[in-house]
């Protein structure tokens, strides 16, 4: 069966006859509806927001307002910048299918993303070494929790510490910061072994 064509395909094929060219919205829109009243014999909605949307998702480069721009040397080295099926799976493999930050992982029913460690935006490369396996919410705060990752390490060993030393009110407040981490699902993959 024939692919049904979106308004977001229509845009696509349009700006890929127009490679390279300052485009303003107008006459891609009028191109699009026309088609696209032609296929479906009805008005398109929302054609301005998938222009948007392609923007947004790094097809389009904005040039100024109303004026987009298909580079496909950007758009190539940005799909280079993704991780392929294959690599995610590997990158989920080798974190156990569990999110780094709180361990929590497909058993519990959570959804897992694979996460450029250091970020697209500034370099960060598709190489299975920069890829993270994040739940869904730690993926959005993602920035804030990297540095407890250290703490929790530094209690491990000074709850250690503190076990062999039979220092008992060490170890107390070890227990009560490193059971904190555990109340709040933080760093679940670095285990505390009591
Ligand atoms: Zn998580």
């Amino acid at each position: 069966m024939k692919k049904k064509k979106s308004i977001k395909d229509l845009l696509i094929e349009y700006f890929k006859a127009h490679p390279k060219e300052d485009t303003p919205h107008g006459p891609v829109v009028d191109w699009v509806e026309t088609r696209y009243k032609r296929l479906y014999k009805k008005k398109p909605r929302d054609t301005w927001r998938s222009i948007r949307n392609l923007h947004e998702i790094g097809f389009l480069i904005k040039v100024r307002k109303g004026i987009y721009r298909y580079n496909p040397d950007a758009v190539k080295q940005r799909e280079l910048e993704d991780f392929t099926s294959e690599q995610k799976e590997e990158i989920l493999k080798r974190d156990d299918y569990k999110c780094v930050i709180c361990g929590r992982g497909r058993k519990e029913g959570v959804e897992l993303h694979v996460d450029h460690i250091k970020p697209k935006y500034l370099g960060g490369k598709a190489t299975i070494e920069n890829g993270q396996t994040l739940c869904a919410q730690h993926n959005f705060i993602k920035k804030s929790l990297k540095q407890t990752e250290t703490g929790k390490k530094m209690f491990i060993r000074l709850y250690e510490l503190a076990k062999k030393e039979k220092n008992e009110d060490l170890k107390k407040f070890c227990v009560d910061v490193l059971e904190t981490y555990e109340k709040h699902h933080i760093n679940g993959h670095i285990i505390w072994k009591r």
